[in-house]
């Protein structure tokens, strides 16, 4: 990658490995089996490929093989997880609890088990983004049959107390289903030791390819059960069924592998570039904020407010070169702030103006030192030309101005 094209929206999706792509090659050509094919060599190689990748996957998160349900992404594992256990546990009662900083997976999932009849909680967050851990054990009743909490946030990569979350659901005997798409690979994760019985992640959020993901399901103390969402050839343990994508299969077993190798390392190198990132902006512009702990935050994150700057358009200053997200959403007729900086109480404004850094494995500190350059005459540029920063200057109290209306 040429510094003139920076990639610094590793949340959206990440490169794949070089190391992940050599590995997958075979599997499309050379090695074309069907896994399932049990009667000749062809389906044997395949079936030892995919043997191999849920080893590699099951090892990287401290799960047995047997708990690892290979599906088409996070997305899919979300709706599978939830959908699957509001019908699996319907007799023991139709309660989910979530917060309001989910995935959309995870959110518009939870709306359809409403429209069936299920009751879903979506908890508040506090300031920082993180649960409120009295606020969430009030909400559990004798209905409630899952707890859904993600693991690290996409937005602001603020990571959750999953273990105490865990205990509060083991004391209560609920559930717990937690979305670490964002956390796996990059920080430890276990779901089996912390209490975690389901858990969704995907391939390409840690250097693996699109199109293939997973769902730990616990197998032991307790042994969960979810309703196929998917019907067909029983694959998977009938919990999902269709011809396994051997070739992504290899490619997520091998980024599970260099992850374990390479996660301390890689998180101690990119958190330095986001700390070298965030202190640069911070020290080098006016009225520039954090959203979310941080202290409990993925290493390779920053969402970042610019007062007075709107987001999207200091982007366009910049995304011929620079690659990130803003916090609002482009829906059909409107620019909607982020509802995960909104949940945080954010104004519209500064959920407005801000913007999602996320680094990864290949950002180097060239990348880092331009990028910070461009944003700062980004900023700089947008607020000369802004008569509410100049008001904001001249020491005008913006809360006080009426406005009229044209
Ligand atoms: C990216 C992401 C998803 C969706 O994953 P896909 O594999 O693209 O379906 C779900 N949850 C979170 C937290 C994500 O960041």
């Amino acid at each position: 990658m040429s510094v003139s094209k920076i990639y610094l929206d590793n949340n959206s999706t990440t490169p794949c490995d070089p190391r992940v792509v050599d590995a997958m090659l075979p599997y499309f050509y050379n090695h074309p089996g069907n896994a399932a094919s049990r009667n000749h060599p062809f389906g044997w190689e395949a079936e030892d490929a995919v043997d191999l990748g849920r080893e590699q996957v099951a090892d990287l998160i401290g799960a047995d093989p047997k708990e690892i349900i290979f599906t088409s992404g996070a997305t899919e594992s979300d709706n599978l997880a939830l959908k699957g256990v509001f019908e699996m546990y319907s007799r023991k009662g139709n309660h989910i609890i979530t917060l309001k900083t989910e995935h959309k997976a995870v959110i518009d999932s939870c709306h359809k088990i409403e429209k069936q009849g299920g009751e879903v909680t979506y908890l508040d967050v506090k300031r920082d983004g993180i649960v409120d851990l009295e606020m969430l054990e009030a909400a559990i009743t004798d209905k409630t049959i899952l707890v859904s909490v993600m693991w690290a946030n996409n937005e602001t990569g603020v990571i959750q107390p999953m273990k105490e979350i865990a205990d509060i659901c083991q004391k209560h005997g609920v559930l717990l289903f937690s979305d670490a798409t964002q956390a796996v690979g990059k920080i430890p994760v276990k779901p089996k030791e912390v209490g975690v019985h389901l858990m969704a992640f995907t391939a390409h959020k840690m250097y693996g390819p699109k199109g293939i993901g997973a769902l730990y399901v616990s197998r032991k103390k307790p042994r969960v059960k979810v309703t196929a969402q998917i019907d067909g050839g029983g694959h998977e343990r009938g919990m999902r069924s269709g011809t396994l994508n051997v070739p992504g299969i290899v490619g997520f077993g091998k980024a599970a592998q260099l992850a374990k190798a390479e996660m301390t390392a890689d998180a101690e190198r990119v958190s330095a570039l986001r700390n070298k990132l965030e202190s640069a902006l911070l020290s080098q512009l006016e009225e520039v904020y954090v959203n979310g702990s941080k202290d409990e935050r993925m290493p390779h994150v920053t969402n970042l407010s610019f007062k007075h700057v709107e987001g999207e358009g200091l982007m366009m200053t910049f995304n011929q070169n620079i690659a990130v997200s803003s916090g609002s959403a482009c829906t059909s007729a409107s620019l909607e702030p982020s509802y995960v900086l909104i949940a945080l109480g954010l104004g519209d404004d500064l959920a407005h103006s801000s913007i999602r850094f996320s680094l990864g494995r290949f950002t180097t500190e060239e990348e880092v030192d331009v990028a910070i350059k461009m944003l700062v005459d980004g900023v700089n540029h947008m607020r000369a030309l802004s008569p509410i920063w100049e008001m904001y200057k001249e020491g005008v109290d913006l809360e006080s101005v009426e406005w009229t209306a044209h």
